[in-house]
């Protein structure tokens, strides 16, 4: 599985459960016609599954999620808060393993279209440039089904000033929530200066200075929404 590291920089409880479905109540006979065609017409849309992972305020959830909305139209929802597992935790003190994360969120019960977006306010890591616990900001399955962003390295509270301003903050929950999801959707890093699919390179930085999706990229979000 081949998973694409994006910019920067819990316990576990069990996976949800899944929806308990009610039994049929007697045996059906062969679907007529008109209810092939209603069962065309019913396809389930592709839900993107928003998952706090440990003690990140829902409230970041919510600013994504309003934030993606205004982006695409994407169908989430917020899911019940999980504890950040066990197997994700590295040597280095709170710091946790973004591909254990994305393993584990693998876990998670949802249609075979349904995305899986991982929030946690932890430090999350993963291996680069010959460093085994590289900070990142967020980290994405391609054309997969998991996702997980971090907000330890957008709120950066261990800066003078007690780290980056709320308003900042909230743009780069969507922004990296919107990037991640991309790489889920099959987008690979985009070459367009201002896309919100660029390689982050590194650096925050590089975030605060997109501003939207480009037209090539919006129109593959928009198809794999469709
Ligand atoms: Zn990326
Ligand atoms: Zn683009």
């Amino acid at each position: 599985m081949r998973w694409l590291l994006c910019a920067f920089v819990v316990a576990c409880s069990e996976p949800p459960k899944p929806a308990a479905k009610p039994a049929p109540a007697v045996a059906s006979a062969a679907p007529s016609p008109s209810a092939s065609v209603s069962a065309e017409a019913a396809k389930p849309k592709l839900v993107v599954h928003m998952v706090p992972l440990g003690d990140v305020p829902l409230e970041d959830l919510e600013v994504a999620k309003k934030g993606l909305l205004a982006q695409a139209p994407f169908t989430i929802a917020i899911e019940e808060r999980l504890a950040l597992p066990e197997t994700a935790r590295t040597a280095e003190k709170a710091r946790y393993s973004a591909d254990a994360l994305l393993a584990f969120l693998q876990h998670f019960q949802a249609m075979p279209r349904d995305k899986v977006l991982g929030v946690t306010d932890v430090d999350i890591v993963t291996p680069k440039n010959g460093v085994n616990n590289w900070g990142i900001l967020g980290l994405g399955d391609i054309a997969g089904k998991t996702c997980v962003i971090s907000t330890h390295r957008m709120r950066r509270k261990w800066e003078a000033g007690g780290g980056a301003p709320e308003p900042l903050v909230r743009e780069r929950l969507w922004k990296i929530s919107l990037h991640e999801l991309g790489h889920t959707f099959g987008l690979p890093h985009c070459p367009n200066k201002g896309c919100l699919m660029q390689d982050a390179h590194g650096t925050v930085k590089t975030v605060d200075e997109e501003t939207a999706l480009c037209t090539d990229c919006r129109a593959r979000f928009t198809e794999v929404l469709r």
